[in-house]
């Protein structure tokens, strides 16, 4: 008897001890999350304003999925006919000026240039033109401050970066998919994930990641591609499969940067993680649970 009454005792420190052990590695866990404290985000990127936007907006809207859209406003009004590399030729009819509100009331608007030409042909003084005007057109028409940019074709380079560094822009998209969630090394030449026709096969992965680093998929595209029924078909099965769900930010380009950069100014010294004065609120868990660091507070972290 004494000895069952001593192995239930043993029983119970062995537990109690194990609780206390996992509490305390836990209380030393602290990492920084997105806004809705989650470590995910979606990002999707649409070029040129042509007037299946409406469409694809429809399906974002439904799935609760925000999207920035890239427009190119001296072409806005108009049907422009674009030959491809086929011989082939595109007809886009492109929203008209006055409608961008009431269309991209809960989407991100802009730039892709003025009238998209190839950057990469330009001087460097027509591409401050280009970029210059598409701002102040769209900031005009919608006021709203204008912060995001796909490059016109994704043409860019180091050169051409740092030329629009000073037209107010936080971050322009390239090509060159990336097939990865990593956080991009620059903004202002952000690499996206991938083009929306092989987002389908990265979905499983995304939807599975569970880990504690921040991550981002970011899917570009053209509306106007879907036109093509098969092609509507799988982005829509995308937009469901992604869409409505807990664990996601969906975001557009300029917020995503804007929260980066303040994750980004952030002062780390031993034992404390400071939030300077002037920057913005930023989110944290720590023992699993999701806190706000205002400006100007600190976070006492226990080193190991
Ligand atoms: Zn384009």
């Amino acid at each position: 008897m004494k000895t069952i009454k001593y192995l239930t005792f043993s029983l119970v420190i062995i537990l109690f001890a194990g609780i206390l052990a996992s509490f305390l590695k836990k209380g030393s866990s602290v990492y920084f999350v997105y806004p809705d404290g989650n470590t995910k985000a979606l990002i999707m990127s649409y070029d040129d304003g042509t007037i299946d936007d409406i469409k694809l907006i429809r399906l974002f809207d439904e799935n609760k999925i925000t999207g920035t859209f890239n427009l190119n406003s001296g072409l806005l009004g108009t049907t422009q006919v674009w030959p491809q590399k086929n011989a082939d030729t595109l007809v886009y009819k492109y929203l008209h000026k006055d409608s961008l509100l009431s269309i991209y009331k809960n989407h991100e608007i802009a730039a892709h240039s003025a009238t998209h030409k190839d950057f990469k042909n330009l001087q460097d003084d027509e591409i401050l033109h280009e970029v210059d005007t598409d701002i102040a057109n769209l900031n005009r028409l919608t006021n709203r401050k204008i912060l995001s940019m796909a490059y016109p074709f994704g043409n860019s380079n180091q050169h051409i970066a740092k030329l629009i560094s000073n037209t107010g822009l936080t971050n322009a998209r390239i090509v060159g998919d990336t097939y990865t969630f990593n956080l991009p090394d620059t903004f202002l030449l952000w690499r996206p994930t991938c083009h929306d026709s092989k987002a389908s096969g990265l979905l499983d992965d995304y939807i599975s990641l569970n880990n504690n680093k921040l991550s981002v998929f970011l899917v570009w595209g053209h509306s106007w591609e879907f036109k093509d029924k098969r092609r509507w078909n799988d982005i829509s099965n995308f937009c469901k499969k992604i869409g409505n769900r807990k664990e996601i930010w969906y975001v557009g380009c300029a917020e995503f940067v804007d929260y980066q950069l303040g994750l980004k100014a952030l002062i780390k010294t031993n034992g404390s993680i400071i939030n300077p004065k002037g920057n913005k609120q930023l989110w944290f868990k720590q023992d699993g649970l999701l806190k706000v660091l205002k400006p100007g507070e600190k976070i006492n972290i226990k080193m190991n």
